[in-house]
């Protein structure tokens, strides 16, 4: 007889482990324990500071393979006085479980680890049912995935499709599947102007002038309309530190970061080029100087 595992309360586990990026927190090391229960070869695939875990029922390199990929990592929790429910208890309130990482995507593990679990027992599949899941999604994203490839590469592991537990329904479940992903990109600034005595402005160059006409110009403009399988690719301003204690000092510097997520319009070098060109009318018109440092994270993709 089967022994079935409940997402609900396997979601709740999760998320009473603090697996805050890299820290897999025990969260990993549960889902190993309850996959090799039921079966499942497991094989961490750890590299750094960052667990990953492998998990294969049925036999390597089978002529069919289902794959599932996910991440138990989260972000932290911040201000932690700020929440309203403790961010590693997975209270249960409303008919909802609370908690750090409960969407993105501790519930989406559990899910899909429940359905393979149940799978393999009640309907032995004629092929493989592949977990690749990773403790470095929401950090530097280098340990992680990657790490499970070179794993699978070498051991002779493969999947022929892969379905990702990351949470893509606006409103309710099962409402929308993604075939691609976003690009991301972050781009730093910095602004150099003159330094100056607030009272004398006209012999100083404000950098925060041009920081702010910069900061503006890209956050309101429209990057595209929209593809096919894509909303409108957005730019967020994430931080603009100057760091200025005095009130009678314009400063010298001031440094401002931007995040883009991209639609198959673009890709990180044409932004990387539409950023420069911003930038360049910003310095002419400020006559300040301006530096900017790019980190492509990753292109946006179709997988029909
Ligand atoms: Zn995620």
């Amino acid at each position: 007889m089967a022994s079935q595992v409940d997402a609900a309360e396997l979601t709740k586990s999760l998320i009473q482990c603090a697996s805050v990026t890299p820290d897999e927190g025990g969260a990993l090391t549960l889902l190993e324990t309850l996959l090799s229960e039921a079966g499942f070869e497991c094989t961490r695939a750890d590299r750094g500071e960052v667990s990953n875990l492998f998990a294969r029922w049925g036999a390597r390199g089978a002529n069919k393979s289902f794959g599932f990929n996910g991440h138990t990592d989260v972000v932290p929790v911040g201000d932690e006085a700020a929440w309203s429910v403790p961010p590693f208890g997975a209270v249960e309130k409303d008919g909802m479980i609370w908690g750090r990482g409960a969407t993105d995507m501790k519930s989406g593990v559990a899910a899909f680890a429940a359905a393979a679990i149940e799978f393999v027992q009640d309907t032995p599949p004629d092929g493989a049912v592949i977990l690749t899941i990773t403790g470095d999604e929401e950090g530097d994203a280098i340990d992680g995935t990657t790490a499970l490839l070179e794993h699978m590469q070498k051991a002779g592991e493969r999947m022929d499709v892969c379905l990702v537990g990351e949470p893509t329904c606006p409103n309710e479940m099962g409402e929308m599947m993604k075939i691609g992903r976003r690009g991301s990109m972050t781009a730093w600034f910095t602004v150099t102007g003159v330094q100056g005595h607030s009272a004398y402005p006209h012999r100083a160059n404000n950098p925060l002038s041009a920081m702010v006409r910069l900061m503006d110009g890209l956050a309101s403009a429209e990057l595209d309309q929209g593809t096919e399988h894509f909303d409108a690719s957005t730019l967020a301003v994430v931080t603009i530190d100057t760091g200025n204690g005095a009130t009678n000092v314009i400063p010298a510097q001031s440094r401002a970061c931007v995040n883009i997520r991209f639609n198959d319009s673009h890709t990180g070098a044409s932004l990387t080029a539409w950023l420069e060109g911003e930038a360049a009318k910003v310095r002419d018109a400020f006559g300040v100087g301006i530096d900017m440092k790019v980190k492509i994270s990753g292109e946006s993709f179709i997988t029909p």
